[in-house]
């Protein structure tokens, strides 16, 4: 956990979005090298790579972060933290800026929410996230000038990262999740 630079004053975000990950997420760490973003199926629809996201955010560029689209076009496939050096859990780290996020009402609702109902809506009826697809909907749908700029780098997640291009098939147990889903919503409601 990272000690907080400011010592009057507000927390830094850095230090709030250390405080609000699960573990210790060792944000604080990042050297810049850039490999999560180079591994990042979503990279070309983010307004900000995740190294560009986390150099504002050890910069306290709050508004910039919690406004930018990155941690939205996060899929959850992990690729990111499995890969960096220095042990970062970015995607625990997209969920908490997402959060202080939607708290703030920071975020670019247009796109935003939309790409995580997709998300929600294949999760509930496969049981498990479409990455390729998820991504590539969501970049027509509302980036469709980045397309070709997607390209390269989704041909290289499909051939030499084993990503499907096709939807997944669903999980055994679905019911069982989807009483799991229910529940969680009727908690949250609560
Ligand atoms: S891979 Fe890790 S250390 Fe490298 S830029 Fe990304 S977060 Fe920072
Ligand atoms: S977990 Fe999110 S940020 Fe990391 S590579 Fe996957 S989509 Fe990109």
């Amino acid at each position: 956990m990272t000690s907080n630079p400011t010592t009057s004053g507000p927390p830094s975000l850095l230090h709030e979005v250390a405080m609000r990950t699960p573990g210790n997420s060792h944000v604080e760490m990042c050297i810049q090298c850039g490999t999560c973003g180079g591994s990042c199926p979503s990279a070309s629809a983010m307004d900000h790579t995740p190294r560009a996201l986390f150099a504002m955010l050890r910069a306290n560029m709050r508004d910039n972060v919690l406004s930018s689209n990155t941690p939205w076009m996060c899929v959850s496939c992990y690729f990111c933290t499995v890969r960096c050096p220095q042990d970062i859990h970015i995607t625990d780290v997209m969920y908490t800026i997402k959060n202080i996020s939607l708290e703030t009402k920071a975020y670019q609702a247009k796109t935003a929410s939309d790409f995580s109902k997709t998300f929600i809506r294949w999760v509930e009826n496969y049981g498990r996230s479409f990455e390729v697809g998820l991504a590539g909907l969501h970049t027509l749908k509302h980036f469709a000038g980045r397309l070709l700029a997607m390209a390269p780098m989704a041909i290289g997640m499909i051939t030499k990262k084993g990503m499907s291009i096709t939807p997944p098939k669903r999980i055994q147990g679905m019911d069982q999740l989807k009483k799991i889903l229910k529940r969680a919503k009727e908690l949250e409601a609560a």
